[in-house]
């Protein structure tokens, strides 16, 4: 497996392909300017405008944000405006939400994509040993102190200056620190506090993944995925097609049931369980002008 956190083209033929940066990475690697693969932490947006709203950030079920999960970097080559191509997953934590076998309303995966030529990143492949922040979501969007997801007008009332996606990531917020730094710091300082820290957790995982990627994701457009049993798979035929063009959707990847177990997703780790998470993409790749809510399907492991 290749090590490199930086931008990597996809070979559609190649076999299934893991892409996460590895564990030791340091923090500023994972800027969008790089167009990381990763796991957990805050997203790196791709597009740095026009981001998923609210509703679509909500589980479907208990209406509370989703967490991040992982995204991937994953580029078309056969398209102008598919030169750069990241996929967002995100789960809900709430561990009632995840039982219901098949049940995705507590999921979403998104799909933004820019071609070379974009308001955001430079034409050039940013050089390797690059430490500038680089082109930063908040720069265009209020986004959330503590997971970096956006914030629709939830902001602290005494600073005017932290924003949250929550009312709930506020509180962490404020027990975190916030109650001693709010209103002591100007604007930058404070935005400086608030820059993308890795998990620990994550950290370890990502060091036993790089021992076993194909447990934890199968990158393989337009194949099948791999059912962990026969019951409750979805047929290609049933899958809904693009909700912007209407073009039939293909399988790109599939998420594999170890890297859950593996992933610190709350104090309810336990009850969120799955065999695995198909994800069908848009099988033209078109250019959405903000980012694209995809099709995934849960499978869960047969009960017997
Ligand atoms: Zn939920
Ligand atoms: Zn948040
Ligand atoms: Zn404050
Ligand atoms: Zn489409």
């Amino acid at each position: 497996m290749d090590s490199s956190s930086g931008p990597r083209r996809v070979d559609e033929t190649k076999e299934a392909e893991l892409g996460f940066v590895n564990a030791g990475v340091p923090g500023w690697k994972l800027a969008s300017k790089f167009f990381p693969s990763k796991l957990g932490g805050k997203p790196a947006w791709l597009a740095l405008q026009d981001l998923p709203s609210d509703e679509d950030l909500r589980c479907r079920r208990c209406q509370e944000r989703m967490a991040f999960l992982l995204q991937i970097y994953a580029p078309i080559e056969t398209r102008v405006d598919g030169f750069h191509r990241t996929l967002f997953v995100f789960l809900c934590r709430t561990a009632s939400c995840g039982l219901q076998n098949a049940e995705c309303s507590n999921m979403a995966v998104f799909r933004s994509q820019l071609p070379r030529e974009n308001p955001y990143y430079s034409f050039h492949p940013t050089p390797e040993k690059d430490d500038s922040p680089g082109p930063s979501v908040a720069d265009f969007h209020a986004i959330c102190w503590v997971c970096g997801q956006p914030a629709y007008g939830k902001r602290c009332s005494k600073c005017k200056t932290a924003t949250y996606c929550s009312a709930l990531h506020q509180k962490t917020d404020w027990k975190a620190g916030h109650r001693k730094a709010c209103g002591e710091y100007s604007e930058s300082e404070l935005l400086a506090m608030a820059k993308p820290e890795e998990d620990p957790v994550c950290e370890r995982f990502l060091r036993r993944v790089r021992m076993y990627p194909e447990q934890v994701l199968r990158y393989h457009m337009k194949s099948e995925p791999l059912w962990v049993s026969v019951e409750n798979q979805i047929s290609l035929s049933a899958v809904p097609p693009c909700a912007l063009c209407g073009a039939p959707r293909h399988f790109e990847f599939q998420i594999m049931p170890q890297l859950l177990t593996h992933l610190s997703l709350g104090s309810e780790k336990d009850a969120v369980d799955w065999g695995t998470i198909a994800v069908y993409t848009c099988s033209d790749s078109c250019r959405p002008s903000e980012y694209a809510r995809e099709f995934l399907w849960k499978q869960d492991f047969s009960p017997n």
